[in-house]
C-alpha cells in the first residue's frame, strides 16, 4: 500500500498543478518519521542508548540522536512521541514453528493438561465443533503433569472416541498418543506390525505391551506411521496456518522468526504470502532437513523474496529426539531408565554427507541436538566436514544444545558454532530434566553462562509451540531460571542465568547474527530497518522477575506497526 502511495506522489511531483502540489505536500512531508520516546536501547554498541529516531517511508533508519536536533534536521517529519515508552530493537525468535503454532489455532490444546480425565475433557469440548469422522487433532500432553507419570494408551481415548481417529502430540513433538480408530486408519501392512510382533521403523519406536500390541505411543520416527494416515491440508489451509501463526508472532512483539523446518510445500505458501505483501513480518526459514530441501536449496541457491520478508539458506537437521521422551541421544544411560541411551535419528555418517553437501552449496547447517552423545556427534561431524574452513563466516548452529559434554563447552566458540537455545525449555524442564541425566550431567545442562563465559554466541528462541510464542517469557527465564510462580527461589542452576541484556540480546543482535541479518536488523542504527518494538516498562530498568509482564504497546517492522494494543 505505502509502495503504491509513493508511486502516485512521485506522478503528482511530476506533472501535476501548484495547488494539486501543495495538497500532496503532506504526504511528502510525511515520509520520514521521528520517532520519540523515554529512551530507546538500539543494542548498538557504538551508541546504545537514544532518545529519538528518525526512518523514512521505505522503513531505513536515518538517524539517532536527541530529539530536537532530529526535528531540527527533518523539519517536514512527521513526529511521533510515544512518550514514557521504551523501544527495544525488534525480538527476533531464533527457533520456532509458525505452521504449528498456527495449527495450534486448529488443534485441541493439551498444554496444562493436569490429568488423562482433564485431556478428555478438553477433547469432548473441541470435538464439538468437529464434523462428523473428522481426525480429532491436538498437542501438548505431557505425562509428567500427570499423577501417575506413565505414558497414556490408546484404551484411554477409546472410552470416549470409540470412531473418531484422535492423534495427539506431546508437549515436545517427539511422541503422539493415538486411539485405536486412528491406529485403524493406517496401511495394512503397517496396521497387522502394529497388532503383533517386535517390528520397529527407524530412528523411532512403537511402544507395545507385553503381547506385543502397539499402546498407542508412537515415539519420534514412528510418529509418521501415524501422520502419513491423515488425510492431507489442502493449500489455502497450509497457508491460513501460517499466517495465523505470524499473527500471534507479532503480537507478542515479534519481527523476525527463524521457521526451524520448512517444507518446501510451505515455502510455496510463505511466497504467495509475501507475494500478496501479507507477512506481519521476517522469516528466515531453515529447509527441512529432507534431501529434497537441501537439494532445492543447492539447485536456486540460497533464496530471498525481494520484498525482503522472506528468506530461505539454511538446512534443518535432526541428530536426536527430546529428552522428555527419552529420545535424545546420551553417552550414558538414562538416569531413570537403565539401558536407554536415547536414539540418534541419523548416523554420523550420514550427517557427514549433509553437512558437506549444504556446505558445498553454501547453505548454513541448523541441526537438532539435545543429548550430550547427539551434541558431540555433531560437533565431530561439524569440525570434520568445515574443516580449515571453520574459521570462515559460516555461522552453522546447534539448535537446542540442551545436554552437553563438558568438552564439549569450549568447541561452540572454537568452531564458530552458534548455540541456537531456548531458555523457556530450561524452566519446563527442570522439575524433572536431573531424573532423566542425574545430578552430575545436569551441571551442564542449559548451561548459558558457562557457552558464554567459553566464547560463544547463544540465539535465543522458544521452540513455538513446543513453549509460548510469547518472548517475554523467555527473557524471563533467560533472566531468572524460575517459573511463572518465581520457583523455585532464587533459580534453578542460578549459576547460569543471563542478565537482563545478554538476554535481550540473545533474542535480537545474536539472533539476526545467527540468521545472517545482523546489517539490516537486531539493533537500530542508521541505514538499518525500523523493525521495533514499542514497550510500556523498560525491559534493562524492570527487575528480572517483571520480565515477563511487560506490555507490548506496538510491533513496528519496516517502520510499519504491524500490532497495535487494542
Ligand atoms: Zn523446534
Amino acid at each position: 500500500m505505502r509502495k503504491a502511495g509513493r508511486t502516485i506522489r512521485t506522478m503528482l511531483g511530476l506533472t501535476v498543478a501548484s495547488t494539486l502540489l501543495a495538497m500532496a505536500m503532506p504526504a511528502l512531508a510525511a515520509e520520514v518519521t521521528v520517532l520519540s520516546a523515554a529512551r530507546i536501547h538500539t543494542m548498538d554498541a557504538a551508541q546504545p542508548q537514544a532518545e529519538a529516531m528518525a526512518f523514512d517511508a521505505d522503513g531505513r533508519i536515518l538517524a539517532l540522536g536527541e530529539r530536537e536536533t532530529l526535528l531540527a534536521n527533518y523539519p517536514d517529519a512527521q513526529s511521533l512521541d510515544v512518550g514514557d515508552a521504551t523501544v527495544v530493537p525488534g525480538l527476533i525468535d531464533a527457533h520456532g514453528h509458525v505452521a504449528g503454532l498456527g495449527l495450534t489455532q486448529m488443534r485441541a490444546d493439551l498444554v496444562g493438561a493436569t490429568s488423562k480425565d482433564d485431556v478428555l475433557a478438553r477433547l469432548r469440548a473441541f470435538a464439538a465443533d468437529l464434523p462428523e469422522g473428522a481426525w480429532l487433532l491436538g498437542r501438548g500432553w505431557d505425562q509428567n503433569d500427570w499423577p501417575e507419570r506413565t505414558f497414556p494408551t490408546a484404551a484411554d481415548l477409546d472410552v470416549a472416541f470409540p470412531d473418531r481417529p484422535v492423534w495427539l502430540t506431546r508437549v515436545d513433538g517427539h511422541a503422539g498418543w493415538a486411539n485405536t480408530a486412528a491406529m485403524d486408519a493406517v496401511d495394512q501392512d503397517t496396521r497387522a506390525r502394529l497388532t503383533q510382533g517386535d517390528w520397529q521403523p527407524d530412528g523411532g519406536r512403537i511402544v507395545r505391551d507385553a503381547q506385543g500390541r502397539a499402546t498407542g505411543i508412537f515415539v519420534d520416527g514412528a510418529m509418521a506411521l501415524l501422520d502419513s494416515a491423515m488425510p492431507e491440508m489442502d493449500a489455502a489451509t497450509a497457508q491460513r496456518t501460517l499466517a495465523l501463526g505470524m499473527q500471534m508472532a507479532v503480537e507478542h512483539g515479534l519481527t523476525g522468526v527463524h521457521d526451524a523446518g520448512v517444507s518446501l510445500q510451505q515455502l510455496r505458501g510463505y511466497q504467495a504470502l509475501a507475494d500478496r505483501g501479507e507477512m506481519p513480518l521476517r522469516v528466515y526459514a531453515m529447509a527441512d532437513g529432507d534431501s529434497a530441501a537441501l537439494a532445492w536449496l543447492c539447485e536456486n541457491g540460497v533464496y530471498a523474496h525481494p520484498g525482503g520478508r522472506l528468506q530461505m539458506r539454511a538446512v534443518k537437521l535432526y541428530i536426536d529426539g527430546a529428552l522428555g521422551s527419552r529420545g535424545a541421544a546420551m553417552t550414558e544411560d538414562y538416569s531413570d531408565d537403565a539401558g536407554n541411551r536415547g536414539l540418534l535419528l541419523m548416523s554420523p555418517e550420514q550427517m557427514v554427507d549433509a553437512a558437506a553437501r549444504a556446505k558445498d552449496c553454501g547453505v548454513q547447517v541448523a541441526t537438532h541436538a539435545i543429548g550430550d552423545r547427539g551434541n558431540k556427534v555433531v560437533l565431530d561431524v561439524y569440525e570434520q566436514v568445515l574443516g580449515d574452513d571453520r574459521t570462515s563466516d559460516h555461522r552453522w548452529r546447534i539448535e537446542h544444545a540442551q545436554i552437553l559434554a563438558e568438552a564439549d563447552i569450549p568447541r561452540f566458540a572454537q568452531l564458530g558454532v552458534i548455540a541456537s537455545m531456548q531458555p523457556t525449555h530450561a524452566t519446563s524442564d527442570m522439575p524433572w530434566a536431573a531424573d532423566r541425566v542425574g545430578s552430575e550431567r545436569i551441571q551442564w545442562a542449559y548451561a548459558w553462562r558457562k557457552l558464554r563465559d567459553a566464547g560463544g554466541r547463544l540465539a535465543l528462541g522458544s521452540d513455538f509451540p513446543v513453549e509460548s510464542v510469547d518472548p517475554r517469557l523467555g527473557l524471563y527465564a533467560a533472566a531468572t531460571r524460575t517459573d511463572a510462580q518465581g520457583m523455585p527461589a532464587g533459580g534453578w542452576m542460578p549459576q547460569e542465568k543471563l542478565t537482563s541484556w545478554e538476554a535481550l540480546r540473545g533474542f535480537t543482535s545474536d539472533a539476526a547474527y545467527a540468521g545472517f541479518a545482523e546489517d539490516s536488523v537486531g539493533s537500530l542504527a542508521v541505514g538499518k530497518r525500523a523493525d521495533f518494538v514499542l514497550l510500556e516498562q523498560d525491559p534493562l530498568e524492570v527487575d528480572p522477575s517483571q520480565l515477563d509482564e511487560l506490555d507490548v504497546l506496538a510491533t513496528y517492522v519496516d517502520g510499519e506497526a504491524v500490532y497495535r494494543r487494542p
